[in-house]
């Protein structure tokens, strides 16, 4: 199930070579892996989202992607319901702008903030709901997660759990603000691991091998994702030393190391 990937920001793909690999509905704007957890979004390709434009914001913070439905009111079911649990369910969600033949463009990884339902027209001209999912990019998340790290360092281990389990994706509450918790919580979870981990590697068991500028040497991975980053729950993460890290990401054993890793981690949260 893990598998090491990632998508080159601007790259040119095919969808079809996209689908032959992990699998998923060929045609859908939003089209959940049938074999990896990753949900994939193809914007701009359905012509027209009857009254609503998908995109980015003026200055690139947040991306609006309307659900899926094109009759009657939109609901949380199939892609809609992936999109919304995409974050309890470890589910990474890769954004890509549609291009020609085939082609399409990837734009960055995406992470829910919220979401709202709106009224619109459907194609027939009836009144109905829309859902308007509100996402952050991952990597404006990774740029700007620094302002905070000294928000959450000082917190107890319980502490942290609490705030890594916080829920963002209320409905009441401001893009602002949602980003806030959003990063506040994928602090929360990185630094959670590296206090669990009291300086020892939690794959290899060795101290960590150097002393680090920033605290910890230890890096956050990412047991069930594709790729680091991004807030997740407590127990989908391990800190682990950067030599068990590579092992994990490009080692021959790759696999086998993070399914050894995913164990260790389930006994120490079990106790
Ligand atoms: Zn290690
Ligand atoms: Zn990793």
């Amino acid at each position: 199930m893990i598998l090491v990937h990632s998508f080159e920001q601007g790259k040119l793909y095919r969808r079809s070579d996209l689908h032959d690999q992990f699998g998923g509905n060929r045609q859908r704007g939003i089209s959940p892996s049938a074999k990896e957890a990753v949900i994939f979004i193809f914007s701009g390709e359905s012509g027209g989202q009857y009254g609503y434009s998908d995109g980015w914001n003026e200055d690139n913070t947040v991306f609006t992607f309307t659900g899926e439905g094109q009759v009657g009111d939109q609901t949380f079911t199939m892609g809609n319901k992936a999109l919304r649990d995409h974050i309890s369910s470890s589910k990474d969600v890769f954004l890509f702008r549609a291009s020609s033949n085939g082609l399409c463009k990837f734009d960055d990884q995406l992470t829910l903030l919220g979401y709202e339902l709106k009224p619109a027209l459907d194609r027939n001209g009836d009144s109905r709901t829309v859902i308007s999912f509100m996402f952050e990019p991952l990597s404006k998340v990774i740029q700007s997660a620094n302002e905070i790290v000294e928000d959450v360092r000082d917190q107890s281990l319980e502490e942290l759990k609490q705030l890594a389990l916080d829920d963002t994706s209320s409905e009441n509450t401001s893009v602002q603000e949602r980003k806030v918790k959003v990063r506040r919580r994928s602090e929360a979870v990185k630094a959670y691991a590296r206090k669990r981990a009291d300086g020892i590697c939690e794959a290899c068991e060795q101290p960590e091998p150097f002393n680090a500028k920033s605290g910890s040497a230890l890096d956050v991975h990412h047991l069930y994702r594709l790729s680091d980053g991004g807030p997740d729950h407590p127990e989908h993460v391990a800190a682990v030393c950067p030599n068990c890290h590579a092992r994990i990401h490009r080692g021959s054993d790759g696999v086998e190391y993070n399914q050894a890793l995913i164990n260790k981690i389930l006994n120490k949260e079990q106790l």
